[in-house]
């Protein structure tokens, strides 16, 4: 009958321990969600055409920002 109930609390204690690692997993990954919330993110006008486009999906380039790479060879489309 011991062995049962240690065999419970293992049970128990595993389950717990996998919630708290996936919680602390959710919290430590913001950026996962970045797709769904494009309001968290930087908008940048492009150098050349002015169109703002999020952070990530530019080009930095010689201390300007491009929304594409040709913007950023300075090429036209
Ligand atoms: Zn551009």
């Amino acid at each position: 009958m011991l062995k049962l109930l240690v065999f419970v609390l293992v049970l128990a204690a595993i389950f717990w321990g996998r919630r708290l690692i996936s919680q602390m997993g959710k919290a430590s990954r913001p950026r996962a969600s970045s797709k769904q919330a494009p309001n968290a993110e930087r908008m940048l006008a492009c150098h050349r055409c002015g169109l703002h486009v999020p952070e990530s999906e530019g080009v930095t380039q010689r201390e300007h920002f491009y929304c594409c790479d040709a913007h950023a060879r300075g090429q036209d489309d």
